[in-house]
C-alpha cells in the first residue's frame, strides 16, 4: 500500500516557503492596521561564517515581510551575563515581539541560561524550556521553526499524518525531538532513531513518513524506504565539491517515495518562513489580538 499513490512528487519547499512568507506579509499589514508594529531582534555572537549568512538571510526576509528588525552583533568574547542582559532588555522592550539567539554560540558561552532568560512569548525559535514543555504537553506555544516547517510541508502537500507511522532519524533538541512531538500531537505513531539504533534500515522501512535529520550525506538509501512513503530530508551537508547534499540518496529515493523534499529547496527554506510566522503570532498575542483573526 502507498500513501498517495505511486507517482513520485517533489515537494517544492521554495514555493511553499514563499507562500507562507506572503501570508505572513499580509498578517503584518493587518497588525500594522491595528496599531501593532511587529519587531524581531536577532542576536548574533561571534563571526561564524555560516551563522553570519543565516542571520543576514533572516534579517532580509523579515524586513521584506514588513517587520522592524534589529540585529545585535556581539563579539565572541562577550560575557555570559552581558549577553543575558541584552535578552532582559529586549524582553522588557514592547516594540520587540520576537527574540532569536543564533546558535551555536562560540565556545565558552552556554545557551541554556539564555534560553531560560527569554520571555517565552517572545521565544520565536521555540527552544526555551516553557515552549518545549508546552509542545510535549500538546499545548499552544512557539514551535521550533525547522520542525514546524516540516509539518507545514506535509500539510500543504496533502500528506495525511493522523494514524500514519512516522520514523525520524535524529534526536536533536533542534529538529528530531520537537518534530516527534509535533507529529505525535497530530496523531502519528512516532519512532525516533539515533546513532545507537540497531538495524536502522529495518525501522525506516516501516515508515509512511520518513524524516532524515542526521547530518550525514546520502546515508538513507532507496532500499531503506517503504514504497510510497513520504520522505522529508532535513540534512544539509556540503561536499568537498561545494555541492549541498541531503541525508537521503535523492536519485534512489525519488524512485521509491510518493513524495520527497530535495536538498536544497526542500525543508531548508521553511525555517525562515516559520520564524516569520512565529514572530507575527507573537506580535498578535503581545498586542492583545487573536493571531487567527489575521487570516
Ligand atoms: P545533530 O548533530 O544535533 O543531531 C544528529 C542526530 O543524528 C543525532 O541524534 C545523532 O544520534 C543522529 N545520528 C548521527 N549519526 C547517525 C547514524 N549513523 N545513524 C543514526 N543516527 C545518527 O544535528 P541537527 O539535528 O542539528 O541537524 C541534522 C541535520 O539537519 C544537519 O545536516 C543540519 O545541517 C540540518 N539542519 C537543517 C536545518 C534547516 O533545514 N533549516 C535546520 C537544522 C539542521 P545521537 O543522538 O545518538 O548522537
Amino acid at each position: 500500500m502507498t500513501i498517495e499513490g505511486m507517482e513520485t512528487k517533489i515537494i517544492d519547499g521554495k514555493r511553499i516557503a514563499a507562500e507562507v512568507r506572503e501570508e505572513v506579509r499580509l498578517r503584518v499589514e493587518k497588525l500594522r492596521a491595528k496599531g501593532v508594529e511587529p519587531g524581531l531582534c536577532v542576536i548574533l555572537v561571534g563571526d561564524d561564517p555560516a551563522s553570519q549568512v543565516y542571520v543576514r538571510n533572516k534579517d532580509r526576509a523579515a524586513t521584506k515581510a514588513g517587520f522592524q528588525v534589529e540585529t545585535v552583533r556581539l563579539p565572541a568574547d562577550v560575557g555570559q551575563e552581558e549577553l543575558e542582559q541584552v535578552i532582559f532588555e529586549r524582553n522588557a522592550n514592547p516594540s520587540v515581539h520576537g527574540i532569536l539567539v543564533q546558535l551555536p554560540l562560540p565556545p565558552g558561552l552556554d545557551p541554556e541560561p539564555l534560553l531560560r532568560a527569554l520571555d517565552p512569548r517572545k521565544d520565536v525559535d521555540g527552544l526555551g524550556p516553557a515552549n518545549v514543555a508546552a509542545l510535549w504537553r500538546g499545548q499552544d506555544g512557539m514551535q521550533p521553526c525547522t520542525p514546524a516547517g516540516c509539518i507545514e510541508l506535509l500539510e500543504r502537500s496533502g500528506v495525511t499524518i493522523e494514524g500514519r507511522r512516522a520514523v525520524i532519524v535524529g534526536r536533536s533538541p533542534l529538529v528530531g525531538k520537537p518534530l516527534a512531538a509535533l507529529l505525535l500531537n497530530r496523531n502519528a505513531t512516532v519512532t525516533i532513531c539515533h546513532s545507537r539504533t540497531q538495524d536502522l534500515a529495518r525501522v525506516t522501512r516501516e515508515a509512511d513518513i520518513l524524516v532524515a535529520a542526521v547530518g550525514r550525506a546520502e546515508m538513507v538509501r532507496g532500499s531503506w524506504i517503504k514504497p510510497g512513503a513520504c520522505v522529508l530530508d532535513v540534512g544539509i551537508n556540503r561536499g568537498e565539491d561545494g555541492r549541498l547534499r541531503g541525508d537521503v540518496a535523492f536519485a534512489e529515493a525519488r524512485e521509491i517515495a510518493s513524495k520527497i523534499t530535495p536538498v536544497p529547496g526542500g525543508v531548508g527554506p521553511m525555517t525562515i518562513a516559520m520564524l516569520l510566522s512565529n514572530t507575527a503570532r507573537a506580535a498578535a498575542n503581545l498586542g492583545g489580538l487573536d493571531p487567527d483573526s489575521l487570516d
